[in-house]
């Protein structure tokens, strides 16, 4: 079985710069608490690596940034790579705690190309992820931003001054469709396609796996990572016949194998590389009887201290 590693894959610059900043913070405030709000980055094994520095994270799907700093008492508190509301961010100044923010650059500049637009008097048109930390931070900053995720129909907005940008972690492909959608509804809206750089290149190599006669393609990555579940469905939109977003090496069944020449593994920008690493370590001597390689969780953030 032909193992193809898809370049680049894996670690985004605004991931690995989330968790330096987390580390870091450990090392400046040695007798403070210290709690991620939400998910630093989409990955649970990250999430548990960072206990080992005393970084503990609070997450609930159902409660807003802003709600979850009412469990927070003390202490630092790390915004995360997705981006933060104002409302959030004042709240917790006001609580008193120390604010770090690892909001990724990428994020910040949709957000300063939107905040331009709403001076300007335009309305918007966010397409996103519901639910997505970044979409929530984006979507907070006023009611003239109309929020639409993939399926949904596009708003009615009653004005001639209309602005299109997009969560920097969607899909190009199925962006496209959508801003031509909404240039039928809004034939004099302006469109500013906001997929970060790190996204686009972990698509586009995926994407290019097209016509090379991969039988399976292996996405490792967390279930919550909007972009590993992006990185599976263009798999699939170029016709691999098996397509398989898994945690980690422990997800491979044999079944999954059957009959496959050629394997091809990519990973979300929020897996760490000795995840998918040992995926393809253990494709590239795959034999259905031996044991699985163990997850040493202390070797997770290898390659970014
Ligand atoms: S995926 Fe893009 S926007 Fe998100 S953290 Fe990485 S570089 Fe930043």
């Amino acid at each position: 079985m032909e193992v193809i590693k898809v370049v680049p894959r894996g670690y985004c610059k605004g991931v690995v710069r989330a968790i330096r900043m987390a580390i870091q913070c450990a090392k400046d405030y040695p007798h403070q608490r210290i709690t991620i709000l939400g998910m630093l980055v989409h990955n649970q094994y990250v999430i548990e690596a960072l206990k080992a520095y005393r970084i503990e994270t609070l997450e609930d799907p159902h409660r807003s940034r802003e709600e979850l700093l009412d469990d927070i008492s003390e202490g630092v508190v790390i915004f995360t790579a997705h981006g933060i509301s104002d409302q959030a961010r004042y709240k917790a100044q006001r609580k008193g705690l120390i604010c770090v923010d690892a909001s990724c650059p990428d994020v910040l500049k949709t957000r300063q190309i939107l905040q331009e637009q709403l001076q300007q008097g335009n309305e918007i048109i966010y397409i996103g992820k519901a639910n997505h930390p970044e979409a929530e931070a984006i979507c907070s900053l006023s009611d003239h931003i109309h929020f639409m995720s993939v399926g949904d129909v596009i708003p009615e907005i009653a004005s001639a001054s209309i602005f299109v940008t997009n969560q920097t972690t969607m899909s190009q492909f199925e962006l496209q469709p959508l801003f031509d959608q909404i240039q039928a509804q809004y034939p004099n809206a302006q469109f500013s396609e906001e997929i970060c750089s790190a996204t686009r290149f972990r698509q586009k190599a995926v994407a290019q796996l097209k016509g090379q006669g991969i039988d399976c393609l292996y996405v490792v990555g967390d279930r919550s990572s909007n972009n590993s579940h992006r990185l599976a469905q263009i798999g699939k939109a170029i016709h691999i016949p098996r397509v398989y977003l898994i945690d980690d090496v422990n997800d491979i069944k044999a079944e999954q194998l059957k009959d496959v020449k050629r394997v091809a593994v990519t990973a979300g920008a929020s897996t760490p590389s000795y995840l998918s690493d040992q995926v393809i370590t253990y494709l590239e001597g795959y034999d259905a009887k031996k044991e699985r390689p163990i997850i040493h969780t202390d070797q997770l953030l290898k390659g970014i201290l």
